[in-house]
């Protein structure tokens, strides 16, 4: 059921290699995430936001980095295109814009359902 093909794998292992590098040297601003004292309640608005921004991409990065570590250990093992919930091949196309992809489309559009399911349910 392998419908990669070798050069697309080698391809998006030098496409994780790559991003690999890039964001494990991207360093968090320190600055970004410190809580600073301010006089004027604007200013204590702006910096809350911009704070809730800067976690906000420090935790998307760090997911990234988990998908494409584990990406790179998938083509390790020869696993790399196989969806981890239905065990069915991730589209070649997928892979390609996505080459840290864990699901397949049918999986993680059931996931992104219920999570954003979960996220109305915590808001309310
Ligand atoms: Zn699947």
């Amino acid at each position: 059921m392998q419908t990669l093909e070798l050069k697309q794998i080698l391809d998006a292992k030098q496409v994780l290699g790559m991003k690999m590098s890039e964001l494990s040297s991207a360093k968090t601003r320190r600055e970004d995430i410190a809580i600073e004292k301010t006089s004027e309640e604007m200013d204590a608005i702006q910096q809350s936001a911009d704070r809730i921004l800067a976690l906000d991409s420090m935790t998307r990065r760090w997911e990234t980095q988990t998908l494409v570590s584990e990406a790179l250990q998938r083509i390790e093992n020869n696993t790399y295109g196989i969806c981890s919930d239905c065990e069915e091949a991730i589209s070649p196309k997928r892979l390609a814009a996505l080459p840290w992809a864990k699901f397949c489309i049918a999986c993680q559009d059931a996931r992104d359902t219920a999570t954003a399911e979960m996220r109305w349910t915590d808001a309310a």
